[in-house]
């Protein structure tokens, strides 16, 4: 079955949707064309020259990258800067250029979980849930009716909480109306006396990316002209997505053991760290790429030992307890360190939900970032 951009984008959409990426972000088709078809796509964690070549060496039709190219405005599509030389030579040689970046990072076995999954963890959970990310939907309906329009609701992504699936409530009562002049009413006639009718109320959570449809997919199988709804703010949070993730080891071990265990895992010769080298390690937690805004989360989630990059110096301080020692270990184990493993995660998760499709990763190391040990 021949394959395009769009079944990837699908994919992708089912796993990680693009709604829940941060909103200064750039997710999804970067380049090309949705409507292409695709056999092969190579994976890498940031676009790169040599990648672009690469993908062209291999007569791939997409890269696929965590990273997204695209992240300032660009003015002109020539040669002349590096994103827009790399764009200019993607469109000319007819590849397109996917990102899944913030919305991976907060996906279920996306970034985070792999990334604690490699250093040892059993069955992470999300160090931290996603705020402001449900509304509750309730729709009033006529009796007859209920079942379809709960139907399409939960077919729509609405109905979901924790491991369950197509969760709702339904109360019946009365609704009245009096259509007016204009209308084309279900249930009496234009411009007649008041209607009571029997109606039920029927009420689910929606995550808020899928409100939209959720809400087009309940008026499609409502029978009134004018449907009575309410979209209501709730104040929990939504647990199918998060940041960083948490989670313990099998066995307890030293920090100095789990060190060495990272810095082999991540291939990482050097690693900057806040701890006691003889400290026990066992409840573990991680972040792929920018994660210090969790340090506190990750103490407070009581981790022995949080793993993540981009930590600037005063950050390390908020590792310490009042008396000036750790009250948890810190690691630095660098950004694209703690994410290439995203590489592998996209190759084997998209293999599976898209077989026809060849998913390669890229034979490049694209951070240019090394790290120079000196020998003592
Ligand atoms: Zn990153």
């Amino acid at each position: 079955m021949s394959r395009t951009i769009k079944d990837l984008h699908e994919a992708i959409e089912r796993w990680a949707p693009a709604a829940t990426a941060q909103s200064w972000d750039t997710v999804g088709l970067l380049v090309g064309r949705m409507d292409r078809s695709m056999t092969s796509v190579l994976i890498a964690l940031d676009l790169t020259p040599a990648v672009v070549e690469e993908a062209i060496d291999r007569k791939v039709d997409c890269i696929l990258t965590h990273h997204p190219l695209l992240f300032k405005p660009i003015k002109r599509l020539t040669d002349a800067t590096f994103e827009s030389a790399m764009a200019l030579r993607m469109a000319e040689a007819g590849i397109a250029l996917y990102a899944a970046h913030t919305n991976l990072d907060v996906a279920r076995d996306g970034v985070s979980f792999e990334l604690a999954r490699r250093l040892g963890v059993r069955q992470p959970a999300f160090l931290t849930t996603l705020d402001d990310a449900v509304v509750k939907v309730c729709v009033f309906c006529p009796v007859d009716a209920a079942d379809a329009v709960r139907d399409a609701m939960f077919a729509a992504g609405g109905g979901h909480i924790g491991g369950y699936a197509e969760c709702s409530f339904t109360a019946a009562g009365a609704g009245t109306f009096r259509p007016g002049e204009g209308t084309n009413p279900f249930i009496g006639r234009t411009a007649g006396p008041r209607e009571t009718v029997s109606e039920v109320r029927i009420e689910m959570e929606v995550p808020r990316w899928h409100l939209s449809q959720v809400v087009h997919a309940m008026k499609g199988a409502h029978p009134y002209e004018e449907v009575a709804y309410d979209v209501l703010k709730v104040e929990q949070s939504f647990r199918e997505a998060g940041l960083g993730a948490i989670g313990t080891l099998p066995e307890p071990t030293t920090l100095a053991d789990f060190l060495d265990r990272t810095a082999r895992a991540l291939d990482n010769p050097a690693l900057r760290y806040v701890g006691d080298p003889g400290a026990k390690i066992q409840t573990v937690a991680v972040c792929g790429g920018s994660g210090s805004d969790f340090i506190r989360h990750a103490a407070g989630a009581g981790a022995d030992v949080y793993v993540t990059s981009d930590i600037t110096y005063h950050r390390y301080f908020e590792t310490l307890g009042n008396d000036g020692h750790p009250r948890m270990a810190l690691i630095n184990a660098g950004h694209f360190e703690t994410e290439r493993c995203t590489e592998d995660l996209l190759a084997d998760r998209l293999s599976g939900l898209l077989p026809a499709v060849r998913f390669v990763t890229t034979v490049h190391r694209t951070s240019p970032v090394r790290t120079w040990v000196a020998n003592r």
